[in-house]
């Protein structure tokens, strides 16, 4: 029966409590709810646990933990970034409940770069510890000898209030877990494996294309080893590495690096974009314009990256990133679609370097699950670039081979072509030079007016003949034939004529002798010669009759004038019983042709000692 009134009453006292909580600003309903650690805890992201504000820089703990009407605001989009505020404070507030308190607990703030951080926890009003961190304090100032931040939590049993004071220049980053001391070395070997699988990657892309660079000496390859370097030096940075292992008391040079690697990456970023293309020589004229601007904006950077203001540098150096990454989308696409091959993947490298910088905005507003993936998606992002754009230039280059080899061929058909024309050329001139040889050769043994063989010719032939009837003592004869009274012939009808006479009995002679070795020659003005080897006396005898009757048979007219030639012939056969008698051969060929003269003319002599025999 207690039970049955009690109960009822005190679900509506709750009720009203409950009521009362939402009407009124009572910090216990306007805040997140504890986080509750038990002996299980290990990895607990405290995004959802979070209450923020923002104050001015000045604003003290006391103030914080004091005034808790209406000044905070629950975490509810879970965000693990805040935007930027270079001159306010940002102020995250979480509980913790712990109920074990055996094993080591740390807050985990997972962004190296943040310039100061301050955890107090606090109790009642009353701080039980207070670390500190940031980029811009030594690296000593931080609780746990790590590149990220570990704050410890303070053993005590039951709730603690947590206060985190975020000032940065730069963006307001919040990304925390609490986790403990196993979960914690176990995410940093991870998170140290990545990072060595990223420099190895890089260190191997480093390596080859330096190689490749003393090879072919061309700048984009320069450029892109450089923009590589670049790229994994500010990553060193950004990872927290430099500042932990190598410059761990030098705040200021942390900073500068920060601040001035970005625009360098950019800047050899774009010169790499454009020594790829070769904007120079292929680019339009704005286009070139554009790249030089982004270049002398990222060079004006680095310069005043010293003095201007972080966050001013920071929008810069934002500004700028997206350009640059625009402009070698645009100019990998554009060349793609002109027909460079290899600009296809370079277009891809932008391109996957533009998702993953969306990847990390929406990660950054919340939009995007924070994880190891996400947080880091810029480093995968430029890592992925790098090396698709690594396999551009292997692209590229093996363009340009076949490039080259395409040339060398063509080169090659028009040498030999041109070769083949050559030896056409020179084959067409041998060949007329031959024919003219030849020519030249006939004329300089033929008799221009009658076209019989010359004397020139005879006496060669003649020699040669006589060598050969001496040497296979057969029989060689010659007929010496004159006509008569020539010059009475010219005298009477003329020159012309005369020449006329002389060729028709030049076609006279040629017709009586049949034998391809016979030979019939002019040996003077209006003598003839006539060898026949092979033939003795008798045989040539016959010729000379036939021929000195196929004169007198002969009428030679011009239409208007006849005649009627007469010849003398003196012929002389013998049997060479000495190799150098054809001389004496002749002389008495000429001596019987002399006879037939001498004996009335008209006749043929072939005997010595006045046996003159007349056909
Ligand atoms: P013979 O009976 O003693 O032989 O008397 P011929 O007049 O024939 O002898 P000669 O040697 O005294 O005269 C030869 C002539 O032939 C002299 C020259 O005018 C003539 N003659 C020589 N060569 C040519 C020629 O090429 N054309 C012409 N038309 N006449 C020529
Ligand atoms: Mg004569
Ligand atoms: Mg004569």
């Amino acid at each position: 029966m207690h039970n049955v009134v009690i109960r009822p009453a005190l679900v509506f006292l709750r009720f009203l409590l409950c009521l009362a909580g939402l009407l009124s600003p009572l910090p216990l309903y306007a805040s997140s709810p504890p986080v509750s650690i038990t002996a299980d805890t290990a990895a607990v992201p405290l995004a959802a646990s979070l209450d923020t504000r923002l104050t001015p820089l000045d604003t003290g703990l006391p103030v914080i933990i004091g005034d808790n009407v209406g000044a905070w605001q629950a975490n509810s989009r879970r965000l693990n970034s805040f935007g930027y505020a270079a001159d306010h404070a940002l102020w995250l507030r979480f509980r913790l409940d712990r109920q074990d308190t055996s094993q080591p607990l740390f807050v985990r703030y997972d962004y190296p770069n943040t310039d100061y951080l301050d955890l107090w926890y606090v109790r009642d009003g009353r701080v039980l510890a207070h670390y500190q961190g940031g980029d811009r304090r030594p690296f000593r100032t931080r609780p746990v000898d790590q590149r990220n931040y570990l704050f410890p939590v303070p053993a005590v049993a039951g709730p603690v209030e947590a206060y985190l004071r975020v000032e940065s220049q730069g963006p307001l980053e919040a990304p925390l877990a609490l986790v403990n001391a196993h979960q914690a070395d176990r995410d940093e070997q991870e998170m140290m494996l990545w990072i060595g699988l990223y420099f190895g990657i890089i260190a191997i892309m480093v390596l080859y294309n330096a190689f490749i660079l003393l090879i072919v000496r061309q700048t984009a390859y320069l450029y892109y080893v450089l923009y590589v370097l670049s790229c994994a030096a500010l990553q060193f940075v950004l990872f927290g590495l430099g500042f932990r292992y190598l410059w761990p008391t030098s705040v200021t040079l942390n900073n500068t690096l920060t601040m001035t690697l970005p625009a360098l990456t950019l800047a050899t970023a774009i010169a790499f974009v454009f020594s790829f293309i070769d904007l120079k020589r292929h680019g339009a004229r704005w286009e070139q314009w554009i790249a030089k601007g982004i270049f002398a904006a990222c060079a004006a950077l680095l310069a005043a990256g010293l003095t201007l203001p972080y966050h001013v540098a920071f929008t810069g150096t934002k500004v700028l990133t997206f350009a640059c990454v625009l402009t070698g989308f645009y100019i990998g696409v554009k060349y793609w679609l002109k027909g460079v091959k290899s600009a296809r993947i370079f277009a891809l490298a932008w391109f996957s370097y533009l998702v993953f910088i969306l990847v990390y905005l929406l990660e950054l507003s919340g939009r995007l699950p924070s994880n190891l993936f996400t947080r880091n998606a810029l480093a995968i992002g430029a890592t992925l670039e790098l090396a698709l754009l690594s396999i551009a230039f292997a692209d590229k280059m093996n363009e340009e081979k076949d490039k080259r080899l395409t040339a060398q061929n063509e080169l090659l058909q028009i040498q030999m072509q041109t070769n083949a024309d050559l030896d056409r050329k020179v084959r067409e001139r041998t060949e007329a030079l031959e024919e003219a040889n030849r020519r030249l050769q006939m004329v300089s043994i033929t008799d221009g007016l009658t076209g019989l063989k010359n004397r020139r010719f005879f006496d060669e032939s003649s020699h040669a003949e006589y060598q050969r009837a001496y040497r296979e003592k057969t029989c060689l004869s010659f007929l010496m034939i004159d006509i008569d009274f020539f010059k009475r012939i010219n005298d009477t009808y003329g020159h012309p004529f005369g020449d006329l006479c002389l060729q028709k009995a030049a076609g006279i002679i040629m017709s009586a002798i049949k034998r391809p070795p016979d030979l019939a020659a002019r040996y003077g003005g209006e003598e003839f010669i006539v060898m026949l080897p092979n033939t003795d006396t008798e045989g040539a005898m016959t010729v000379a009759r036939l021929i000195h009757r196929t004169f007198a048979e002969t009428v030679v007219s011009d239409g208007q004038r006849e005649v009627t030639l007469t010849v003398s012939i003196g012929v002389a056969g013998e049997i060479p019983h000495e190799r150098e008698g054809r001389e004496a051969l002749l002389k008495l060929a000429d001596e019987r042709l002399y006879r037939a003269k001498e004996s009335g003319r008209n006749r043929v002599e072939w005997l010595d000692g006045g046996s003159a025999a007349t056909a």
